[in-house]
């Protein structure tokens, strides 16, 4: 099983779009809107699995026809130009995965973190792949479409949408398996968004966490900071704690989106471990 990272163009965010100085709304979204401040461009990672039931992508990112006038709502394009984006056709992650010898047409299936346009624009780029979202998270988009490219959609792609039937694992009270050898899992690790997931991939070496933006990065795991624009803070510490779990338990290398160190830590496996002193 071959897992590849791909950041597919990068984002400049205000500080405090990041990291939380307040705890709850409305004040840590005022917070948010205030801050003019750009930090470092940030990857947007996606990952291919080359499973052998299958090829697996986890998050699409966007496509440059998000930049056109009438791509996307006023709400949208306020985030999209807030969020710095930076992106090249040679970014999409399509283009990206055909250079490493995959047709984006015979990715079998699309497990989507959360609807957010840096994560799941791309999706109609994908014809033939089962796309997999929190039921949660399609409704609570469908409703109120905060962030999202939801709209930008083919009409005809109907995604799967997940409950988490099949148990239990590790910290987690619910899960799906996406492949039938058990090795590729969703989990639910909502707050962010109302329905975020992550998926926990069982390679020899470590269990890999591909995280989506349950923290931006492994220091906000660690430090138990907030991210300043989750959807419900107290949810999103609640799955971040579940995922401190995890790594107390096994050897997790823990992946999130946005970490510039993501790509090292997949391809060395470099386990993020909670240190015992602090
Ligand atoms: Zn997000």
């Amino acid at each position: 099983m071959k897992i590849h990272a791909f950041s597919v163009g990068r984002v400049s965010l205000p500080n405090r779009h990041v990291s939380a100085r307040r705890r709850t709304l409305p004040g840590r979204y005022l917070d948010v809107w205030r801050d003019d401040s750009r930090l470092e461009p940030a990857p947007i990672y996606c990952f291919a699995i080359e499973h052998p039931e299958g090829v697996i992508v986890v998050d699409v990112g966007e496509t440059t026809d998000v930049f056109e006038p009438r791509a996307v709502d006023l709400g949208a394009r306020l985030l999209v130009d807030r969020s710095g984006l930076d992106l090249e056709p040679a970014d999409e992650l399509a283009t990206q995965l055909e250079r490493v010898g995959i047709d984006p047409e015979e990715v079998s299936t699309v497990v989507l973190t959360h609807l957010h346009f840096d994560h799941a624009g791309a999706v109609g780029a994908f014809p033939n792949a089962d796309v997999l979202v929190s039921r949660r998270e399609y409704l609570a988009h469908r409703l109120l479409p905060l962030g999202s490219s939801i709209h930008r959609w083919p009409d005809a792609l109907r995604p799967t949408l997940l409950s988490y039937d099949d148990g239990p694992i590790g910290p987690f009270a619910a899960s799906h398996r996406v492949t039938d050898a058990g090795d590729v899992i969703v989990v639910p690790t909502p707050g962010h968004t109302p329905g975020h997931q992550s998926v926990l991939v069982r390679t020899e070496d470590a269990l890999l966490c591909l995280a989506g933006d349950v923290t931006f990065t492994e220091s906000q795991l660690l430090d138990d900071d907030v991210v300043g624009i989750a959807l419900d803070g107290r949810t999103s510490r609640r799955s971040a704690a579940r995922v401190r779990r995890l790594l107390e338990r096994e050897r997790v290398v823990y992946l999130p989106a946005h970490d510039p160190g993501t790509n090292r830590r997949l391809e060395e496996r470099i386990p993020t471990t909670i240190d015992e002193s602090d």
